[in-house]
């Protein structure tokens, strides 16, 4: 029984650190605030209770005291608890109000440090917070004033400093904070930046005179979270910037796709500067009740001579049933394996074998022609893969009078209900620039919630030419990777013409 006050990062999961992770993937339960990025609240294990304790009740947050008492209560049931925040916990974060409580009530806890938006927010924008003979100091102010009250903070004392000054919450009052600066002495031209949403893709940055720089947010609809800095270092900004010069920095993409799956292309598209917007059409439901087609077709397996599987989670949901209905896996002896694209490839390695035949291109109709050519006169295939699948595979096969039976291991539905509410809404208003595409099923699925737009002005980047039909069966404009692999799509972005 534990609880775990965690500092998540200014934003994605790059940020947090090793014992953050570890933390949230042993708890019990997770409370989080409500700028959580979203693949760091998907590292929280299945197992784990999540509360969103940011979430607005009728326009409030959750009570302070009440998430206090939840702490408490949660940890009295002898779980370990995660307290999942924003930045570091006790930077403007509230963590020590939190652990009040559990201190009087002897409840153990441990307080994990993150990496603060104060100093991530001017890193990612190019500042350095201290410089050599320009500022020896940074100094880090709340600019968050009790009921609209006028800012307590000395600014004579602050601008004596002669340091960098970090200000958080201070976008509604920066006119004030720049204004008293100039009032209590600060050079009105001495450089200062204004860094929304630090860290993620979206960022953006507005640098400026310290007189300047109010209008220039204003202009610019500056929005928080945000942070300012003022400063010498500043000027540095253009210089050091290592994280807006990404060609693709903070263009939006749309990434439709199955859960689970690869998430490797997200965090590719990421790498390459695209602010991605995930969007999880579909889910993987396994076809594994009790009288599943698998289960019978299984009880005949060595009358089969291949196995063939096209999805890596086709591979998962066949072995895993194996081993939960206690079959040996030496039935399987004898068999000769194929499997077509790379995360099948992956997944059927993984499992000791190493395959007997994978073609060359990543789609059924490859793997079909292929087989036509292997499978002996009499010889059965065993078809493990979803249902509904790509029909060239069984039609190659029909032809050229192949025995087959295609076994459906698990089906595609629906997910739209997990969707988190800002991806709907970036597709509802047409806020992206591309739209990816690794399967046929997330063409469709993205079709269903962007049913009113217009398709013809999408630019749909697809990993082969099946999903590229479905795309165009729609008039996107379709871009389409050389080869069915993530390193592939990530080239083909670059033909996309995004202005
Ligand atoms: N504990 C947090 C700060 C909480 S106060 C931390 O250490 O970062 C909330 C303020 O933090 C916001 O008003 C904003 O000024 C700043 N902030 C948090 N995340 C930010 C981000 N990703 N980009 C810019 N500012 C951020």
């Amino acid at each position: 029984m534990k609880v775990t006050l965690v500092g998540a990062g200014p934003g994605g999961k790059g940020l947090l650190t090793l014992r953050g992770l570890e933390m949230l993937q042993t708890a019990d339960v997770v409370l989080h605030d409500r700028f959580v990025s979203e693949d760091i609240l998907d590292l929280i294990s299945d197992f784990a209770e999540k509360i969103d304790v940011g979430k607005y009740a009728g326009n409030h947050h959750v009570p302070q005291d009440e998430i206090n008492n939840l702490l408490l209560e949660k940890a009295r049931q002898g779980k370990n608890i995660v307290r999942l925040k924003g930045g570091d916990p006790f930077v403007f974060g509230r963590g020590g109000e939190e652990l009040e409580l559990l201190a009087e009530n002897d409840i153990p806890f441990e307080v994990v440090p993150g990496v603060t938006s104060a100093i991530a927010a001017a890193t990612y924008a190019g500042i350095p917070v201290t410089h050599r003979g320009c500022a020896s100091s940074f100094h880090v102010i709340t600019a968050h004033a009790k009921n609209n009250e006028a800012l307590d903070i000395d600014f004579d004392a602050l601008v004596k400093l002669n340091g960098t000054l970090v200000f958080l919450m201070g976008v509604a009052v920066i006119n004030d904070i720049c204004d008293r600066c100039i009032a209590a002495g600060m050079d009105k031209d001495i450089p200062a930046a204004i860094v929304e949403n630090a860290a993620a893709n979206s960022q953006r940055k507005f640098l400026g005179t310290l007189a300047a720089l109010p209008e220039i947010a204003h202009a610019n609809n500056v929005q928080s979270p945000a942070v300012i800095i003022i400063g010498k270092v500043c000027e540095f900004s253009e210089r050091y910037d290592w994280f807006s010069k990404k060609p693709l920095h903070s263009k939006r993409i749309i990434v439709s796709r199955i859960i689970p799956g690869s998430s490797k292309l997200p965090d590719s598209l990421r790498e390459q500067g695209f602010d991605v917007i995930e969007l999880p059409c579909l889910r993987i439901a396994p076809l594994i009740s009790p009288g599943c087609v698998l289960g019978m077709r299984l009880e005949s397996i060595k009358g089969y001579s291949w196995l063939v599987f096209t999805s890596g989670a086709g591979v998962n949901i066949f072995f895993d049933y194996l081993i939960e209905s206690g079959i040996d896996i030496r039935e399987l002896s004898g068999l000769k394996i194929a499997c077509v694209g790379v995360e099948t490839e992956r997944e059927v390695k993984k499992r000791g074998i190493a395959a007997d035949y994978i073609p060359t291109e990543y789609h059924g109709a490859a793997l079909a022609t292929g087989l036509t050519g292997l499978v002996r006169k009499g010889e059965k295939v065993f078809i493990a893969r979803a249902k509904d699948g790509d029909t060239d595979l069984t039609h190659i096969l029909a032809e050229a009078g192949v025995l087959f039976d295609d076994v459906p291991v698990y089906e595609k539905v629906g997910n739209i209900k997990n969707i988190s509410v800002d991806a709907v809404n970036a597709v509802i208003k047409n806020d992206f620039d591309i739209a990816a595409f690794t399967s046929p099923s997330g063409v469709k699925g993205f079709a269903e919630i962007a049913a009113h737009l217009d398709f013809g002005k999408i630019k749909a980047l697809c990993i082969g030419e099946k999903t590229a039909a479905e795309a165009r069966a729609y008039g996107m404009e379709v871009y389409v990777s050389k080869e069915a692999t993530v390193k592939s799509m990530v080239d083909a972005v670059n033909c996309c013409q995004i202005s």
